[in-house]
Order: C-alpha cells, then sequence, then structure tokens
C-alpha cells in the first residue's frame, strides 16, 4: 500500500520475485484491459482518467478471479489492492473461503508534495493518462479519504509494516526484503 508513485509497482515486482510468487497489479490490470479495448476497459478508462477508484464490485469480481488462478495458490503479492473497506472486507472473505489470510500489509510511506513531483516527471516519460497534475492531485485526495483508513485498519491487525520510501530505491528495497524475511512462503 501507499499513495500514488509511492513505488508500489517497483517494489511490489522485486519482492513478489524474490518471494516466489505472482503480483497481482490491479491498476495494471486495468491498463491491460483498457490497451485491449475489452468491455472491462472500456468501464475502467474513464474512471482511471479522472483519478477515481473503479467501482468496488467491478474491482472486487475481477481479484475474485484472478486469485481462483493456480498461479496464486501458494502466495501472491497484491499491489494496489485493496484500496477501499468495502474491497479489504470482501478480500478477507475471498481468503477465508480458501482456508487463508493476510500475512502482511507493507505500507510506503513518502511525503505527498514529493510524489507530486515525482509522479510529474514520470509524466513525461510514460505519457500516462492519469498523470496530468489536476489528476495526480485528485488521486491524493482519493487515497487520502478512501485507502488511508486501510492503513489503520491493518495496523490493528497486527500485519501492518510501515516503510520510509522517500529513500533511494536500494535503501528502500533492503526494507521491503527484510518484511519478506518475515514471512514464510506457503509450502
Ligand atoms: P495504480 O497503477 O495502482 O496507481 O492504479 C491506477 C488506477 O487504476 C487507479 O487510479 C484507479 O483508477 C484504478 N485502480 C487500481 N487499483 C484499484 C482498486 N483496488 N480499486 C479501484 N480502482 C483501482
Amino acid at each position: 500500500m501507499g499513495p500514488p508513485g509511492a513505488g508500489k509497482g517497483t517494489h511490489a515486482d522485486h519482492l513478489a520475485g524474490h518471494l516466489g510468487v505472482p503480483v497481482i497489479s490491479t491498476g495494471d490490470i486495468f491498463r491491460a484491459q483498457v490497451a485491449d479495448g475489452t468491455e472491462l476497459g472500456r468501464t475502467a478508462q474513464r474512471f482511471l482518467d479522472a483519478g477515481e477508484y473503479v467501482p468496488d464490485e467491478v474491482t472486487n469480481a475481477m481479484v475474485r478471479e484472478r486469485l481462483a488462478a493456480d498461479d496464486a495458490h501458494f502466495g501472491f503479492l497484491l499491489d494496489g489492492y485493496p484500496r477501499t473497506l468495502d474491497q479489504a472486507a470482501v478480500l478477507d472473505e475471498i481468503l477465508a473461503a480458501q482456508g487463508r489470510s493476510l500475512d502482511a500489509a507493507v505500507v510506503l510511506q513518502v511525503d505527498p508534495e514529493e510524489l507530486v513531483q515525482r509522479l510529474l516527471r514520470r509524466a513525461e516519460i510514460e505519457h500516462r493518462s492519469d498523470d496530468t497534475e489536476e489528476v495526480i492531485r485528485r488521486r491524493f485526495e482519493v487515497y487520502d479519504a478512501q485507502t488511508s483508513p486501510l492503513v489503520s485498519l491493518y495496523g490493528n491487525r497486527g500485519i501492518r509494516h510501515e516503510i520510509d520510501a522517500s529513500a533511494d530505491i536500494d535503501t528502500v528495497r533492503i526494507h521491503v526484503r527484510q518484511v519478506a524475511s518475515l514471512l514464510q512462503p506457503a509450502a
């Protein structure tokens, strides 16, 4: 977890490789669906472009299907999901039905103004349609309103690991790996 631009994707890929589990990135799945012009992609696009969250029922159905796939059987790393309390509740229910639960929630923390600047630089390189300044600021508002409550939720559960993600990428990576060392991938 972490606000837009905190480095979730980068560190998720690295950590998942280290743990030998697939990354399930809802943002990447939505962007792939948009690129492929599927019905789901058409539904998702206007939310992505506006910096809003795709409705929970759409996102939850997509994750439910993805978590049922064989490669997620021995573990998985979620990137950018859950992002709302409703999503967190549905995720609990999906995992409980499979007899498992989350081991850890990794939260990347960075000062929001630093992130806005980081995202504007990324916009120049990647040309993402949701990286204009107005949309970036909206994405932060949505994160604060809808996703920050999950940080407390997982803190209360005792599975939250907060990492200062304003440091350079290698330092953050080391801290993320330290969390991984606490986890036992399922046999
Ligand atoms: P990300 O790449 O994770 O920053 O996601 C990019 C965009 O995809 C977000 O701004 C949302 O529009 C959408 N998205 C990704 N994950 C979710 C989610 N869990 N719930 C709702 N919308 C999502």
